[in-house]
Formats: structure tokens, sequence, C-alpha cells
């Protein structure tokens, strides 16, 4: 049976950190049936955007620190890194800078990489750098996410797309069924040997960029990525069937996806479930029958939309559109949703809140349904 471990840690101060993480690793069959001493391995946190740890978008400095200590001890050689959706390489710094990723692997005087080589595998392009390493130790952030319903172990895989090419696969995929199942390829193309989520602080609503932040004092860990996301699922109280990528992947036999087959330990699956976790964009009509949903359709529409208040003009956002549908209009930038494919690449780069997700009547009673 599947091992997964739910643990209490209450903030990220680095010893109770330290104390959690060990902990779980422990009930799970301990370090040494993970990691073999002096191996080579990549800790992949989830860096979405250049965002701040209180923020809740990205994996935790000091979690990434904890994992750190815990390899040290195996005398493993570390390497910490990313790719995050819709950036080139320049603006990658800037988001190791402001994570605080930067600043914990300086001081733990740990390789801080940016994935500029690529093998590709099944079309698509995998940083090299983690295909050669012993161990993958993926470390997710629990949030929402406005395609993919929850970003978990099985997503943050998706970082491990090198470079812009990312923005081509939401081309690609444009369907969120589509890019969920895409998602489970890249998940097959490295799968991570440990994946330990940083639920301490973590994000409802409108996730992965613009929810809100919730203070659950969670960490879930498992060897099997897929069963870690179904129990991430059930925590936020979302039935697993409603989640492409844990679907496809439990269907490509890359882990188990079925919750009775999995063995919780730590805390119990229904103490931890979270019973007023919101859902993203249009994960709120999930548990709707597909006549119902069909015959709503038409009522139903998630736009994105420039403050033009709030918008800085970076330009980040334009860069990132997958379909060039962001245009510039004298001073400002406006989205033409004729041809948007609501891929929300604009939504999760934007760092200054100027991306707005508009919902249409109907997606917001079912919000306020969901919640009640
Ligand atoms: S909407 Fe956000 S990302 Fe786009 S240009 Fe404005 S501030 Fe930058
Ligand atoms: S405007 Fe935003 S949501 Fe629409 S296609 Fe471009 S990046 Fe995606």
């Amino acid at each position: 049976m599947s091992k997964v471990a739910i643990v209490r840690c209450k903030s990220y101060d680095k010893d109770l950190l330290f104390e959690a993480l060990n902990k779980g690793i422990s009930l799970i069959g301990g370090i040494e049936t993970i990691v073999k001493e002096n191996s080579r391995v990549l800790i992949k946190p989830n860096l979405l955007s250049a965002r701040r740890p209180e923020e809740a978008v990205t994996t935790h400095p000091e979690f990434v620190r904890a994992v750190i200590r815990i390899l040290k001890e195996r005398n493993c050689d570390i390497s910490v890194g990313d790719s995050p959706s819709g950036y080139g390489s320049n603006l990658v710094d800037n988001i190791y800078e402001v994570t605080g990723i930067k600043s914990i692997c300086s001081q733990e005087n740990v390789n801080l990489v940016k994935f500029d080589e690529a093998t590709v595998i099944d079309g698509i392009p995998i940083a090299r750098h983690a295909l050669v390493q012993d161990a993958v130790i993926s470390l997710p952030k629990f949030k929402t996410h406005g395609i993919t319903v929850i970003t978990g172990a099985i997503k943050n895989m998706f970082g491990l797309v090198t470079g812009l090419t990312k923005v081509e696969f939401h081309k690609k995929f444009p369907s969120p069924d589509e890019f969920s199942r895409f998602i489970a390829r890249v998940f097959s193309s490295v799968k991570p040997t440990l994946s330990i989520v940083d639920g301490i602080l973590a994000m409802d609503g409108e996730g992965p960029s613009g929810g809100r932040v919730r203070n659950l004092g969670l960490v879930v860990m498992g060897k099997d990525a897929v069963s870690v996301d179904s129990v991430l699922a059930g925590i936020a109280n979302i039935d697993v069937k409603n989640v492409s990528s844990i679907v496809e992947a439990g269907r490509l036999n890359l882990g188990e996806a079925d919750i009775n087959n999995i063995e919780i330990l730590g805390e119990r699956l229904q103490d931890a479930a979270v019973k007023d976790f919101k859902l993203a964009g249009r994960s709120v009509l999930l548990s709707l029958p597909e006549p119902l949903m069909n015959a709503i359709s038409g009522l139903v529409s998630f736009k994105p939309h420039i403050n033009k208040k709030k918008c800085t003009r970076c330009n980040i956002c334009l860069k990132s559109c997958p379909v060039d549908t962001i245009e510039e209009r004298g001073r400002y930038l406006e989205i033409r949703h004729d041809k948007c494919i609501n891929c929300l690449c604009c939504f999760e780069v934007c760092t200054f809140g100027a991306v707005n997700i508009k919902k249409s009547f109907l997606v917001k009673v079912f919000s306020m349904v969901r919640s009640l």
C-alpha cells in the first residue's frame, strides 16, 4: 500500500520544521529508504513568480532549508532549482531573490541552478539537470489552481519544462482536461523520489497566485506523488475524479490514485480536512452533472482583465501570453478576449495583482454555494 504522512507544523520556525519533516519522513519509512548517502539530489520548490514567502504563492524558503539540512546529514550533493512559467532566464534571478530562495541557498552553501539545457522526452523539453540526478525531491505549495484544480506534487513537475516553452504548451493544450493530461506526461518523465507539500501557509480561492492565504499548518509527504495529490484533494474536500492530472497519472500507472489504497499516517484525513476550502475559477462547477454543465455552458465564463490603475506596464504578461492577445493601447494594456484561451498565464505571472478574473453571475452563485 502507498504511504502518505500528514504532520502538523504551526510555523516556519527552523527547528519546528526540521522536527516535523523528520517525523513525516520516518513515518513513511525513513530517509535511508529514500535517498542513498552521497547522492546527487535536486530540490524542486514551486517558485511560480516573484512573490514574498508570506504571500503563500511559493514554497517557503525555510521549508527548503529544512530539506537541505536533512539531505546534508546524508552527505548529499544538493542543488535547488525551478523554471517558473512564462519567465526567461534573466527574470528567474529576480524570482530567486524575492522568494528568499537565493538567500537560503547562499546561507546553506548549496547550488542554486537554472534550467538552461533541455533533453526532449516525449516531445517535451525537460531540464537536463533534473535527469542526471540520483533523486529529485519535489516541494510543492498547497494551492488551488484555475485550470488543474489544485497545484500539488504532480503539477510541480511542470517546472521542469524549460524556459518559455511552457507557454507554448498552454496553447497546444488549451482545455483544462488536455492540459492536465499533459501535466501527467511531464510528471512521467521525472517522477520525484519524495514529495513534501508545504501546506503550512496554503492558498485557496483564486489560486495559484491571487487567492486567500490559509494558515493550515500542514505538511503532507510521500514517495508516491500521485497518492500525495489524492490526499491533498481529500484535505481540500475535492473528489479525486475531478482532478484530471491525478486521474490521468493513475490511468498511466504512475502511482496510486485511489484513496482507499493509500495508508495515511500521522494525522487522520478527516482531522486535517478543511471544510471551507474554496476552489478557483471553473473548478467550482466540477461537481455538476455533465448534462447540466452542457446546458449552462453559455452562462459560464471566466475572463482575465487588466486593472489599468494597478498595472505598472512591466509587460511580463505581454511576453507570457501564448496567443499574443494582450495588446498595447496607448499607455495601457488590454486583453482581446476573442483570441484568449483562458490559460491564466497572465494572472499567474502578474506580481502586482493587476490581472483580475471576472466571473459570470452564475459562477459567483456556485462559488458561494460551495463555500456555505
Ligand atoms: S498586468 Fe501585471 S504583468 Fe501585465 S504589465 Fe501590468 S503589472 Fe505587468
Ligand atoms: S490573455 Fe491571459 S488568459 Fe488569455 S491567453 Fe493570454 S495569457 Fe492566457
